[in-house]
């Protein structure tokens, strides 16, 4: 159970940055999170470092006090971590330096930088850092899970391409954790969470990426989709790297480039998205097409950095919502059934944005051949497709029926789903859960020896926590 602070003790003097307490005015702002089931949560104090010296001072005095602390990035991730009630949470929104060498092909950023703005510097220089998919997202937390998305494929995990983190330690000091520097430490920051200290900034390889790429979505009935979904299991083990595919089952939002025939009903839709040689785009997708003929086809060639937005849509910010997830093969029998039965089961819902949806990302390439499953935390191993089961909705009334929705489908699944996953795209499911995760009990013990060594009287522990 974590110790109350005791906010009767004042902050060092030394402390240079901005405190908020509830009814100061930029309070509420600060606290705003992605999911609005935590809304009601009220930190006891938001501490907005000016600096890394700050954070240096926020840590030590929270280790003298023993109180445990929270941080905020982007404030996307799903179970309100970094804003718990009561508590004293760190925002690093304000570390929002971006940092490009394009000779070097390396990139600096601060832990307050969300995906959009990390896209927009790394583009100027035809560039990129391989993320996810919402622009809204915090770098900090996606790093610290992993990083999956449309490059993944082409250029790994983020965690493949980070090369460096500068840390806060829980006492306050300033360590750097590469692969030479802290590397126990630099490890366990790839892919085992906010357990271990408090990221600054995040060093990563830039990789090659042309600014315009081209994109399709190829609609499908959704009593296709399990053939589909099989023959593209078997296409994507040979595709090219450059392209990617999420599947996506959901309720077809009213949109000016689908017929209406189509709004409200569940469907599939392939969603690709090449990076390659853009003479061969049209090449690419009538590859998938001639798997099996789509119901209607939407495709163009667009700035990555709005490609890369493309899915906010089906992410607005500030609605309620749940999320769980997985590593699974299609092919395994009765699993596409029970998610097609599930997207036809979805609670309705009456917001523009499809609110009930499914996504299978698609492995392999670089992700899945390049990179041992033990030289990061993140693990990947044997995962075909990650399957991700997400809802949003606007009133607690609803909370009952849409994280239902989830929940069954995930337990119908989970004797499919392999043991190992990606904890940043499911909600917590615990430590038995957590156990299994990372892919070995190897990798896990090595986890355990971190936080022991960088945090052991688990001051961070709103996260996925590994208790020792
Ligand atoms: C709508 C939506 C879309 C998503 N899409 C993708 C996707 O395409 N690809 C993908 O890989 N993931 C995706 N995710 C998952 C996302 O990576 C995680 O939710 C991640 O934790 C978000 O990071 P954040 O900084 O925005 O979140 P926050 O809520 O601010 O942080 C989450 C946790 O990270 C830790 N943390 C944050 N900053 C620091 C720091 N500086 N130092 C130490 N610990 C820190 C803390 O433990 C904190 O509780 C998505 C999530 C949502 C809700």
């Amino acid at each position: 159970m974590a110790a109350q602070p005791d906010f009767k003790l004042a902050l060092p003097p030394d402390f240079e940055g901005q405190v908020l307490k509830v009814g100061d005015h930029g309070y509420d702002d600060a606290r705003l999170i992605f999911n609005m089931r935590w809304h009601e949560s009220q930190p006891a104090l938001i501490a907005q470092p000016a600096n890394v010296a700050d954070v240096q001072v926020l840590m030590r005095y929270a280790s003298a006090h023993d109180i445990p602390v929270a941080v905020r990035g982007g404030g996307h991730g799903i179970d309100g971590t970094s804003m718990p009630h009561n508590q004293l949470v760190i925002d690093m929104c304000p570390f929002k330096e971006i940092v490009v060498d394009p000779t070097s092909r390396t990139v600096r950023t601060g832990a307050g930088v969300l995906l959009s703005e990390l896209d927009a510097a790394c583009q100027q220089h035809s560039m990129v850092v391989p993320s996810g998919t919402v622009s809204s997202t915090g770098i900090a937390g996606l790093t610290l899970g992993g990083g999956i998305g449309y490059n993944m494929r082409r250029y790994g995990a983020t965690v493949d391409s980070l090369l460096a983190c500068d840390v806060v330690t829980v006492d306050g000091r300033l360590v750097r954790a590469s692969k030479s520097e802290n590397s126990d430490l630099f490890w366990a920051l790839c892919g085992g969470g906010g357990n271990f200290g408090i990221v600054t900034a995040f060093e990563y390889r830039l990789h090659p990426l042309d600014n315009i790429v081209g994109q399709a979505f190829l609609l499908y009935d959704l009593d296709e989709a399990k053939a589909m979904l099989l023959d593209l299991c078997t296409f994507m083990k040979t595709a090219r790297r450059e392209l990617s595919v999420i599947v996506i089952l959901a309720p077809i939002p009213p949109m000016p480039t689908i017929s209406p025939e189509h709004y409200g009903v569940a469907k599939m839709a392939v969603h690709a998205v090449f990076t390659g040689d853009l003479d061969q785009f049209d090449g690419v997708i009538n590859e998938i097409t001639a798997l099996r003929k789509p119901s209607q086809v939407v495709k163009g060639q667009a700035p990555w950095v709005e490609v890369n937005r493309m899915l906010d849509n089906l992410a607005p910010f500030g609605r309620r919502s749940h999320l769980r997830g997985g590593y699974m093969d299609p092919a395994v029998d009765g699993v596409i059934d029970i998610i097609t039965a599930g997207a036809l089961r979805a609670p309705p819902s009456n917001h523009p944005a499809p609110s009930t949806i499914q996504n299978i990302w698609f492995f392999g390439g670089a992700i899945s051949e390049d990179f041992e499953e033990d030289s990061v935390a993140f693990s990947r191993d044997g995962a075909v497709c990650m399957w991700e089961c997400f809802a949003q909705w606007d009133t607690a009334d609803d909370d009952a029926n849409f994280q239902g929705w989830i929940d069954t489908i995930a337990d119908e699944l989970g004797p499919k789903l392999r043991a190992n996953g990606y904890i940043n795209l499911t909600t917590d499911r615990g430590q038995e859960w957590l156990r299994g995760a990372f892919g070995s009990s190897e990798k896990y013990a090595r986890l355990l020896a971190a936080k022991a060594k960088w945090d052991p009287k688990n001051l961070l522990r709103f996260n996925k926590n590994l208790v020792i």
